[in-house]
């Protein structure tokens, strides 16, 4: 898929506040669904004497999916005129953390979604500081079930202004605040009848007017190695450029053994190139019969990551057993794995409020935020997360379950 003409974003928010409904009337709205399907839910919805409940949509597209047939809906994706959209699935946000820490989703943007209703509640708050812990910087708040509340500016601005208020503290600059229905579909695809007082965009307006993540093509070359393949006698090590370009005839480095080779061919599948970009997952040879593993990072001489057992970092703890100061457990960056410990908690907050619990802490709650000092068995190769997202965030393994997700914010 070309990367310019797609956007990949996750809608999160408190649960019931109207995630499943608004995926559903994106669909429906935009004309992306099978019409059988359709015909399916409105007739399903007619029997429960109950409008056309976009909810049982997300139902039938989950069902479905166990089952594995027809829509894969980790691809489901609906277009408009400007460009085609990815939902990311984010079932928890546990496994949010995961896929984008890992890289496996990479959001661009988020929809924060909040009941005119309710207001800002818990997983609001908590949901919020993921994203800033993610760095995703474009973000639509979308206040929804306007519908409940009559329509109301005063209602929308009170809530409007709560939201902005939590955001602000975490550093989150939301690109717009929209009032909607999902239910009704008002101000989602069309400008609603019922909303005269708000002169803003639609939903889909709002989407088309995002930027697709630059390219991470002009910064030096990162490329973490996945796996090595002995293919007629030549090793090609995979990967995929996390930032930069490798070329044939590039000199590069190899952390952390420190040794310096050059590319000798660039091997992608099917495709005769000398050249890869951040972004593609690629192979290469090298001229010297180097060894590789997984976990080695490539880069240019003196243009290299930090390498390092030492760091601070901001982790969000997700695991019910606390973690333990001096705790030995598994971390994950790119491809990189290492045993490591929390050597000091020197803040342990509320990740809903934020507010400070306690100083040079021994554990970390379950959904508590830590500023920790981290030191690995080994040196691995860094960035802070501001430098380069790719290298400058891990997730915490606790026997091989995933229970935290952290960023670097300082070598040390
Ligand atoms: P999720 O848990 O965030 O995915 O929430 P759902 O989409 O399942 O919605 C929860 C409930 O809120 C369902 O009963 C929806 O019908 C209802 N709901 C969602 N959007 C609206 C809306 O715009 N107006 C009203 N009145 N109800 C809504």
């Amino acid at each position: 898929m070309n990367h310019s003409d797609t956007l990949k974003f996750v809608i999160v928010g408190h649960v019931d506040h109207g995630k499943s409904t608004l995926i559903g009337r994106l669909f429906y709205d935009t004309d992306c669904l099978p019409p059988d399907k359709v015909e399916e839910i409105e007739k399903t919805s007619k029997e429960l004497g109950r409008e056309v409940e976009f909810a049982f949509l997300l139902d039938h597209l989950q069902e479905e999916r166990e089952q594995g047939i027809t829509i894969d809906t980790a691809q489901t994706f609906f277009k408009t005129e400007k460009r085609k959209y990815v939902i990311i699935d984010a079932p928890g946000h546990v496994e949010f953390v995961k896929n984008m820490i890992t890289g496996a989703s990479q959001a661009e943007a988020a929809i924060l979604i909040v009941d005119a209703l309710e207001g800002v509640k818990e997983q609001t708050r908590r949901h919020a500081y993921i994203l800033s812990l993610l760095g995703l910087d474009q973000v639509i708040v979308i206040i929804n079930k306007m519908d409940a509340v009559n329509y109301d500016e005063n209602r929308f601005n009170t809530v409007k202004n709560d939201v902005e208020k939590f955001l602000e503290s975490i550093n989150i600059k939301a690109k717009y605040y929209l009032p909607i229905s999902a239910l009704k579909g008002d101000n989602v695809a069309k400008k609603s009848e019922n909303m005269k007082w708000y002169q803003g965009v639609t939903v889909l307006e709002s989407l088309d007017s995002l930027k697709n993540k630059p390219p991470a093509e002009d910064k030096p070359l990162i490329f973490p190695i996945q796996d090595v393949y002995k293919i007629d006698g030549k090793r090609i090590n995979v990967g995929r450029v996390e930032a930069g370009i490798i070329e044939k005839g590039q000199i590069i480095k190899i952390l952390p053994t420190g040794q310096v080779t050059r590319v000798k061919s660039i091997e992608k599948f099917m495709e005769n190139t000398d050249r890869s970009v951040a972004g593609e997952s690629t192979g290469f040879t090298t001229e010297d019969p180097v060894f590789l593993e997984r976990g080695h990072v490539v880069c240019l001489p003196g243009n290299e990551p930090y390498l390092t057992d030492t760091f601070k970092a901001n982790v969000f703890w997700m695991f019910r057993k606390p973690l333990d100061i001096n705790e030995k457990i598994t971390l994950k960056c790119a491809t990189q794995e290492v045993s490591c410990r929390v050597q000091s908690i020197e803040k342990r907050m509320n990740s809903s409020t934020l507010e400070l619990l306690e100083r040079n802490a021994t554990i970390l709650e379950n959904l508590e935020v830590g500023e920790v000092i981290i030191k690995t068995k080994h040196p691995i190769a860094v960035k802070t997360f501001n430098e380069v997202q790719e290298l400058g965030r891990f997730v915490l393994e606790r026997d091989q379950l995933t229970c935290a997700g952290g960023i670097i914010t300082e070598i040390l």
